[in-house]
């Protein structure tokens, strides 16, 4: 606290990122990163970037890129919209279309990132509390709200919300945006993009940083309604004309144009991800029915925080959160089969009687 910030900057209470540990050989199962390269291409797109290139500021809308996006989901460009992470993306539709004199609805346990920026944007926001399974209860979603918010599959939990759902969520909602929010759908879900064409309240955010092991690019993108991508086409350039380096768009683009390696990266995540899950229950562990390349597991007789801190000791890092209803469990992002053996074998150690 100083005397020359802004009563926002007081105000404020920044969402904070797992941690990105230096030059250690940790075991890092703490960001959902993919434990895979990117696709060859995308290293090569940036080794043929010049300084041509580099001398002049990139293309503010990252045309190709945007392009490319629209022809892979059978959409037309102006129904979508790339930002810099993510992140970035949700930020601005905080602003440009989540803010209303009703409050924005979300998840009593999701990404911990939403309330940070309705705070930010001053957007009156409700938590719906999940079902006692962590499943969205779809009809606590009533017509009358300002908006509504879900990660699917949803963050940190891992569970998925069906198709048939967020269609019933859209058809009880018509007047207010619904956000989904897909940084996971690559690992089992089934992306919601297909809904677009019939319902013109409905925003979908994606990412390249976790099914395309993009994270360090800063990519992401939105598709919806011409009109709802208006609205963040006015934030972004009331903000930041350019949001992607001309590296990041020619990188992303590389990565789109290799749809097998996409493929490839995303099964194995998902086979290692079951073979954890077993390992897990064998363990006495309860896991979290997952979608995502994370899983969310609790176990009876151990508390959540001992075994973070027991793990920590043994070099591998997990994700603890110390909140309501799930400050038992622990968030293991899912890496190599060789990772999740070490966190097995370090679990079946903890758990032991001495
Ligand atoms: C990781 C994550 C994001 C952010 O992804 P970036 O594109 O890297 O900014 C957004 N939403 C959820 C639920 C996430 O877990």
């Amino acid at each position: 606290m100083s005397r020359f910030w802004s009563e926002l900057a007081s105000r404020l209470t920044p969402y904070v990122p797992g941690e990105q540990p230096r030059g250690t050989r940790l075991v890092k199962l703490n960001t959902n990163e993919n434990p895979y390269p990117p696709a060859p291409g995308v290293l090569a797109a940036i080794a043929a970037v010049t300084g041509d290139q580099l001398r002049r500021y990139p293309d503010p809308d990252s045309s190709a890129l945007r392009e490319a996006c629209a022809v892979r989901e059978g959409l037309s460009p102006e129904q979508v919209f790339i930002g810099n992470g993510s992140d970035e993306v949700l930020a601005h539709a905080f602003a440009a279309l989540l803010k209303h004199e009703t409050p924005l609805l979300f998840p009593d346990v999701t990404y911990s990132f939403y309330p940070v920026w309705s705070e930010l944007y001053g957007v009156e926001c409700r938590p719906v509390p999940l079902r006692e399974d962590f499943s969205v209860a779809v009809d606590d979603y009533r017509a009358g709200n300002g908006a509504i918010l879900i990660a699917n599959p949803n963050a940190p939990t891992g569970v998925l919300l069906p198709l048939a759902e967020i269609r019933r969520l859209l058809d009880a909602n018509r007047d207010a945006v619904v956000l989904v929010d897909e940084a996971y759908i690559d690992f089992g879900g089934e992306s919601a993009v297909a809904l677009i064409p019939e319902y013109d309240n409905l925003l979908v955010v994606q990412t390249v940083s976790k099914s395309r092991s993009l994270a360090g690019l800063r990519v992401g993108v939105a598709y919806g309604h011409a009109e709802l991508i208006e609205a963040l086409v006015r934030v972004k350039d009331s903000f930041n004309s350019y949001p992607l380096d001309t590296i990041a768009q020619q990188a992303a683009l590389a990565s789109l144009q290799d749809e097998a390696w996409f493929r490839d990266c995303c099964g194995r995540v998902m086979a290692t991800r079951d073979f954890t899950v077993r390992g897990l229950e064998e363990l006495g562990f309860e896991v979290l029915p997952s979608a995502a390349n994370f899983v969310l597991a609790r176990h009876p007789d151990h508390a959540g925080e001992a075994l973070f801190t027991a793990l920590r000791e043994r070099g591998i890092i997990v994700r603890y959160f110390n909140k309501p209803r799930i400050s038992e469990f622990l968030r293991i992002s899912i890496g190599t089969d060789e990772q999740m053996q070490e966190l097995l074998s370090a679990l079946s150690g903890i758990l032991a009687p001495r």
